[in-house]
């Protein structure tokens, strides 16, 4: 694995097998940045990725739906505002 900092060449210091992951903490041998990688099975990212993306569509949807309701209310309140000053309300 390359470094996220300067593209050098890194070496795994630690690696812990975890329940369906692999976690290492690498070092990069360049500018001695140190972080950590989680190695997840190709099967399991992919539900994970498509699992995210039906939570981000759910949520645009939802947050619009929000949206398009406080407009709706806001709307209401203004007409019933216009309606009750030309009634001289
Ligand atoms: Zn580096």
């Amino acid at each position: 694995m390359i470094c996220p900092v300067c593209g050098g060449d890194t070496m795994v210091c630690d690696s812990r097998p975890k329940p369906e992951t692999v976690f290492r903490k690498r070092k990069c041998l360049s500018c001695d940045h140190r972080f950590a990688t989680y190695e997840v099975d190709a099967d399991l990212y992919q539900k994970l990725t498509w699992t995210i993306d039906a939570l981000l569509e759910n949520s645009e949807a939802r947050i619009q739906e929000i949206i398009h309701g406080a407009m709706d209310q806001i709307k209401a309140s203004l007409y019933r505002d216009c309606v009750r000053y030309e009634d001289g309300g």
